[in-house]
Order: C-alpha cells, then structure tokens, then sequence
C-alpha cells in the first residue's frame, strides 16, 4: 500500500471517528434526557415505581448497548490510526500479510485480512462451544 493511499484511509478514519464521537455524545444526552427525574444519587427513591421504570430500563439498556458498540467501533478506528503512525497500518494484524484493498475501503479500520477475521469468527464459534 502506498502513501497517498495511507492517507486517504487516514482521512476517512478521521471523518469516521467525528462521526461516531457525534452520534455517542447524541447517545448519552438522550439516555440522560430520558430520566428527567432528579438524579441526585437516592438510592432509596429506586424501587418506587417499579412498573413506570420498565420502560425507562430497557431504553437505557438499549442506549448502553448501542453505546458500547460504538464504543468498541470507536477504540477500532483508534487502533487503525495508530497503526498508520507505526507504519503498520494496511497489514493484517494475525499474518502479517497485507489486507485486501477491498476490504478497507469497506472497513477503514479493519486489522485482519478477510482469511484471518473468518477463522478469527470460526475460533470464537467453538470456544463458544457450538
Ligand atoms: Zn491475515
């Protein structure tokens, strides 16, 4: 991979990495904005109105699962960009060898060649035992 092509996926993780930064701010205001109720730590209000706080559970928890995809995406596009400093940025993290252009420019911030991420989700299948 040669330079100029570095710095287009360098561009591209940086636009990336705004993008997702935005939508976890949008996230986490959102989660905050669905409990307008005072927030002050008292813990002996929580057990209230159990059947009123479903609701506002389960929007949180989907607010804290989306959070944490996008913050495990996050923490990728971080890696890549550190990966273009070291020079190491376009070779596969496992092999070695270099990851198909194809694949980066549908995932910039990919650290495997598409070999190694399928025996990567093979591996995670049967630690997972089925
Ligand atoms: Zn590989």
């Amino acid at each position: 991979m040669n330079k100029k092509d570095v710095l287009q996926f360098e561009k591209l993780l940086l636009d990336e990495r705004k993008r997702f930064i935005i939508e976890l701010s949008q996230i986490e205001s959102e989660g905050l904005m669905s409990n307008p109720k005072e927030s002050s730590g008292d813990l002996s209000s929580y057990s209230y109105h159990p059947a009123d706080q479903g609701s506002d559970t389960m929007e949180k928890e989907k607010n804290v699962f989306l959070a944490s995809a996008k913050g495990n995406e996050l923490y990728e596009i971080d890696q890549a960009l550190l990966r273009i400093k070291d020079g190491k940025f376009g070779s596969c993290q496992r092999c070695g060898k270099e990851i198909e252009k194809e694949r980066l420019e549908a995932v910039p911030y990919a650290l495997q060649c598409v070999k190694c991420r399928r025996l990567e989700e093979n591996e995670r299948k049967i630690s997972q035992g089925g």
